[in-house]
């Protein structure tokens, strides 16, 4: 419904809508409210609305050339032409055909192909852009070098209970209470957002993981299996072999014991009493 007559107002920037669908699946992920679009999207392999509006509007050109020269959208469509106004409906399209690398021409001699080729231009584009702005996402350290293809993520789909799921989309997203949160939202100088515990490293999401003492019984619970691999001492690799969301049984893991974690940090501000609670109210 959202892009009923999208055929002809397809190109105009779909501003609010966009943001609609961002909102929604910000909601699925379970993440905060300005969590990176682009980097939602990614997570869920969902393109842009605003590519597949272009899309839209390319087919009914498409479909409008090939009708009988005495149909109404054919006649509009060579007034418009005939016409060549600037900011008219088909000279933004083709516009818009050239800035996807066609020439209208090509495009033309290769039909019916025409609609599959330009679409996977517009997607790919589109992806490439998104993950590109992820990449220089310095909020998601961790996400922003590990996402590096569009597809959904495996865990998505992975028969979890939804809260288990979005807490583990909150640690690959860093979206935990934490210093490193509370600081992002307080422009504090990285190395200032120390942790909680008393401890002089950051409170990162590889702090939370393998290093804080406040979870020092929860982790041997859950994720001891895990950090007892030789293997996986290596501390990027480590981080990378719980993210990942390719294995149930870990993604299970490591969302159990962030969310008992979250609950024993809360425990934890409240019984000291400081102002470090991360960002519970964002
Ligand atoms: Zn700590």
């Amino acid at each position: 419904m959202l892009t009923y007559g999208a055929e002809l107002w397809g190109l105009n920037k779909a501003t609010i809508l966009e943001q609609n669908q961002t909102s929604f699946l910000r909601s699925i992920l379970g993440t905060d409210k300005n969590t990176s679009a682009p980097a939602v999207r990614a997570e869920l392999g969902m393109h842009s609305l605003q590519s597949n509006l272009i899309i839209k509007v390319f087919n009914y050109w498409l479909k409008i050339l090939f009708m009988d020269t005495n149909s109404l959208p054919k006649i509009c469509l060579m007034e418009q032409t005939n016409m060549a106004l600037t900011n008219s409906w088909i000279s933004r399209l083709h516009e818009t055909i050239t800035h996807h690398g066609f020439s209208i021409q090509y495009l033309l001699s290769i039909a019916p192909q025409a609609r599959d080729i330009f679409k996977q231009r517009v997607l790919d584009i589109s992806a490439q852009s998104d993950l590109e702005l992820l990449s220089k996402n310095r909020s998601l350290s961790w996400l922003a070098k590990n996402k590096i293809t569009f597809l959904p993520e495996k865990y998505i789909s992975m028969p979890l209970p939804q809260v288990l799921r979005r807490a583990f989309t909150r640690a690959r997203f860093e979206l935990l209470d934490s210093m490193v949160k509370y600081g992002r939202f307080h422009h504090l100088p990285y190395q200032e957002r120390t942790c909680i515990c008393g401890s002089p490293s950051v409170e990162n999401i590889s702090h939370i993981l393998f290093d804080c003492q406040l979870y020092a019984p929860i982790r041997l619970e859950y994720l001891s299996p895990f950090l007892e691999r030789t293997v996986h001492r290596d501390p990027i690799h480590r981080l990378s072999y719980l993210l990942s969301g390719s294995n149930v049984y870990i993604v299970r893991k490591v969302a159990k014991f962030v969310t008992k974690a979250a609950a024993l940090r809360t425990q934890y501000v409240e019984q000291i009493g400081v102002s470090c609670k991360g960002d519970l109210h964002i």
